[in-house]
């Protein structure tokens, strides 16, 4: 992971952030030297779009590492989706209360990377959330807060030491029947990784890829060798105003969360779908958060995290852990205070060819 150090607390009087990848325009003879060309491929799954940005030396083995890459993902979103009843995840979800069962490596492995970051969070990321989510789906659709006795109620089968995981059995163990697993903060991190490494296994190193709003990246594209791809962080209530924050990062993830697209109104109280497993509560207060790491699958969760957690304490998780750093933006009053630890300096530059935009708006929940 390459960026820039600075560590500055601003007070800007915007409502929210978005990202976008943006490249610089490539010099077409640098490409040819390398005798590497741009491809960009779009399809979606778990609800967003997937944007795959490669660099390949020709069209046809493009198009094949991009299409092995889009059925892993396909088949990812069939290990780890919430609304497919016939997902393995939603499979184990029913065996609660039952004796350790024997999980894929996919669902191990995202469900091992939970785990950790729900210990150094302190429970704040816990995929365990599952019935206090779906009583706030719930709560969206009608425009009615859950019931307090219906949230206690199912507070009580959420907690991430009630789910066992045995690495050398390769078993998972929902220890209280009626739990259910929601892996929405941690999928599209860890499908945006392995999409990255199915590319790499065709040859192609130079490559990005964009899940809405969580973004890994490989190595830099042929013209930005020793820099990185440029990810821009621009304001989401203006999506026409210029980006003001860029940052240069190669073998990485940034991923964002926040309420500001997900959210619901009821009673004058904004509602965002990101819970606090202790309370069981929807956040409330406008929050957006940007965490770049070395991997994606630890960014995703991570800005889940740090949303729960709030600017102080979320501030001192990023810390603690090495090589990740973050953008926290709260309001506070009218304005919205931002706060970044270590996240790389502002640059002004001029990208005139964006070519991802990262939007927080995840059609997850369609009905809504
Ligand atoms: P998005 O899905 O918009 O990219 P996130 O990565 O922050 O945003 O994931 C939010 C989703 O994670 C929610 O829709 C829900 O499924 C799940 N979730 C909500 N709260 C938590 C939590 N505290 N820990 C883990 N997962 C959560
Ligand atoms: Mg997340």
């Amino acid at each position: 992971m390459k960026l820039s150090r600075g560590s500055t607390v601003c007070s800007l009087a915007m409502v929210g952030f978005c990202i976008f990848a943006a490249a610089q325009c490539l010099s077409a003879l640098k490409e040819q030297k390398q005798g590497l060309r741009r491809f960009e491929f779009t399809e979606p799954y778990m609800g967003t779009m997937f944007k795959i940005v490669l660099y390949a030396s020709d069209e046809s083995s493009a198009l094949e590492a991009s299409r092995v890459a889009f059925n892993r993902i396909a088949g990812l979103n069939h290990i780890m989706s919430d609304y497919q009843p016939s997902s393995e995840l939603m499979r184990l979800s029913e065996l609660a209360g039952g004796p350790p069962t024997r999980i894929s490596d996919d669902l191990y492995g995202v469900m091992s990377a939970a785990q950790e970051i729900a210990q150094k969070s302190d429970g704040a990321f816990d995929i365990t959330i599952g019935p206090v989510v779906r009583l706030w789906r719930r709560a969206r659709r009608q425009h009615e807060l859950p019931e307090s006795a219906r949230l206690a109620q199912a507070l009580e089968l959420v907690g991430h030491q009630k789910l066992r995981l045995d690495a050398k059995a390769r078993t998972a163990q929902l220890l209280k029947p009626g739990m259910l697993l929601d892996l929405g903060g941690i999928a599209k991190g860890y499908a945006a990784d392995e999409t990255l490494r199915v590319l790499k296994g065709y040859g192609i190193d130079r490559a990005l890829v964009a899940a809405g709003g969580d973004i890994a990246v490989g190595e830099p594209p042929p013209d930005m060798e020793g820099n990185g791809w440029t990810i821009a962080v621009a304001s989401l209530d203006s999506p026409a105003q210029r980006p003001n924050r860029y940052v240069a990062l190669h073998n990485a993830g940034i991923s964002t969360s926040g309420d500001l697209e997900q959210h619901v109104e009821i009673n004058g109280t904004r509602y965002s779908h990101i819970v606090d497993p202790k309370s069981g509560r929807a956040i409330t207060g406008r929050v957006s958060v940007t965490v770049i790491a070395p991997d994606d699958t630890t960014a995703d969760a991570l800005a889940t995290a740090v949303c729960v957690l709030g600017l102080e304490r979320g501030l001192k998780l990023i810390q603690s852990i090495p090589e990740t750093r973050a953008l926290i933006c709260q309001a506070k009053n009218s304005e919205l205070q931002c706060s970044d630890w270590h996240f790389p300096a502002t640059r002004d530059q001029s990208h005139d060819s964006p070519i991802v935009r990262m939007e927080q708006v995840s059609q997850r929940f369609p009905g809504l």
